[in-house]
């Protein structure tokens, strides 16, 4: 029998477009997705890869191997041995390979990661160690409001620090899979870090890849930049505050940091400029001035970057932000635009101690805006109320959250692809307040018309991509799908399921 089907293929799309009032289509967002879920039971959820059978012969002769060879040097025999792992961890493998299904929107991500709870906690945490943060802006230069951003983001002041232990993480991403390479000198440097006595076995836990203490530094990280701040003769990154709040300015010193400098700024961009976000491509303030950039609040640009790149993570309609070198340090910590965005923000309200205008001057290009985690955390109690399984009440929109977000719509007549946790999901299961049907039947035809005349200007654009394939493939193969919130997605009908 023919069935609607999830499309899983590399040239997989989510077309969304999102809209408000009566311009019509605002902006036409394209990402590529390895699957999108659709109309499936909760298990597609589950975006990880079964458990393999991990041979733990193979793994004692690689580990054996590794004793002797050369990125093992420093490390003695005796700590080699004595927490040499009896077997493998086959889950850390599966971890490895876990693909999110769902692409978090920098506006969910952000709030989740700069929400009311996290600034009070930053507040509060500014003033606990304020003479701490002042002695090490004077040996470092780095700005107390920095550190705590990073600190915030991390390992949220020091509250979620990882449980899983290192050293059988390691050894077995050292001996199994992809980019043995790389966690064989991880592996090596935390042996070091237990060898010299930082850190005790005991403490030695954290992220599934190595990452580890309250600012969570990789073991070789670790090992060139970690400092004793409070003087005990151990860098202990896991105990001491002091310890892990220097070593991270110094991370960020040897990452270029410029002392005195903000991070950058949210700006205000003019109407007239059409520029792409490049926040490498650094340019004058001067420059910035002459194109007309002010602000957020329309104040003139001050002088206090050498020099800014613009950075729009929405693109053109979204917030925009002229960000410094300190930005490019924020963002050496983790390789990540919105991650880097998330420390710089959450500074910014600390610095202001401000933790109720956590928001941007310009809104982000969505009529559902992201949550907080208090808000994830009342969806979840609801949910559990009814019936639901969410799993954990913690304030993480996971695979069972969303699935059980899915759920719950679906059985609303209202049909969600991935049971986002937004403002809308969370007015209509928390307070019972269904935001979804505003979005009238003449709006949503109005849209599929702005769809009809928008196509084939983008399939003639795009000609060469694999949307322009995909639109092309559709009228054989595929069905669109408008959904009640304006979300267009192609679906699949494929012919050779449920057999
Ligand atoms: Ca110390």
């Amino acid at each position: 029998m023919t069935s609607i089907y999830d499309y899983k293929h590399p040239f997989s799309y989510f077309v969304n477009f999102s809209s408000s009032g009566n311009k019509g289509v605002r902006f036409l967002f394209v990402s590529t997705m390895t699957s999108v879920a659709l109309l499936a039971s909760a298990s597609v959820y589950a975006g990880k890869p079964p458990l393999k059978h991990l041979s733990n012969s193979h793994f004692q002769q690689c580990l054996t191997n590794l004793k002797y060879s050369n990125k093992f040097r420093g490390v003695t025999d005796d700590t080699f041995e004595r927490y040499r792992p009896e077997r493998p961890d086959p889950k850390v493998i599966q971890s490895l390979n876990y693909q999110p299904e769902f692409k978090k929107s920098v506006w969910d991500y952000l709030s989740t990661l700069v929400d009311s709870e996290r600034v009070h906690d930053g507040i509060r945490a500014k003033h606990q160690w304020q003479t701490t943060l002042v002695r090490i802006e004077s040996v470092y230069g780095v700005k107390p409001a920095h550190l705590l951003g990073v600190w915030g983001v991390e390992s949220n002041f020091g509250q979620t620090l990882g449980k899983k232990e290192l050293i059988p993480s390691l050894a077995t991403l050292s001996c199994f899979d992809r980019r043995q390479a790389y966690f064989r000198g991880e592996y090596a440097s935390a042996l070091k870090i237990l060898q010299d006595g930082d850190v005790s076995i005991h403490d030695m836990k954290g992220s599934w890849a190595g990452a580890f203490g309250q600012t969570q530094f990789m073991p070789s990280t670790y090992r060139q930049l970690a400092v004793d701040f409070d003087g005990d003769g151990r860098k202990d990154l896991v105990n001491s505050v002091p310890d892990a709040l220097a070593s991270t300015a110094n991370f960020l010193v040897d990452r270029g940091y410029r002392r005195g400098e903000p991070w950058g700024y949210e700006v205000k961009m003019p109407a007239s400029y059409w520029g792409v976000s490049n926040r490498k491509n650094k340019k004058s303030m001067s420059y910035w001035r002459n194109k007309g950039f002010t602000l957020a609040d329309g104040r003139p640009l001050p002088y206090e970057l050498s020099s800014a790149g613009l950075l729009l993570p929405a693109g053109q309609e979204g917030p925009a932000f002229l960000v410094g070198k300190n930005f490019d340090t924020f963002y050496a910590y983790n390789a990540s635009e919105k991650y880097a965005l998330g420390i710089a923000k959450l500074a910014t309200q600390i610095a202001k101690e401000d933790a109720v205008n956590v928001g941007f001057s310009t809104p982000w290009p969505t009529d559902d805006a992201g949550i907080s985690r208090q808000q994830v955390r009342e969806i979840q109690q609801a949910l559990l109320n009814r019936g639901y399984d969410i799993g954990k009440v913690d304030g993480l929109a996971g695979d069972a959250t969303r699935g059980a977000i899915r759920q719950f719509l679906q059985a609303q007549g209202i049909y969600s692809s991935d049971g986002r946790a937004g403002q809308k999901a969370y007015e209509l299961i928390v307070h019972g307040r269904s935001l979804f049907a505003t979005t009238s039947d003449a709006y949503r035809s109005n849209l599929r018309q702005s769809w009809q005349s928008n196509r084939y200007q983008s399939n003639s654009s795009n000609q060469a991509d694999s949307m322009g394939r995909l639109i092309q493939q559709q009228s054989l193969h595929y069905r669109r799908i408008v959904d009640i919130d304006g979300n267009v997605r192609y679906l699949r009908l494929d012919t050779h399921v449920n057999k």
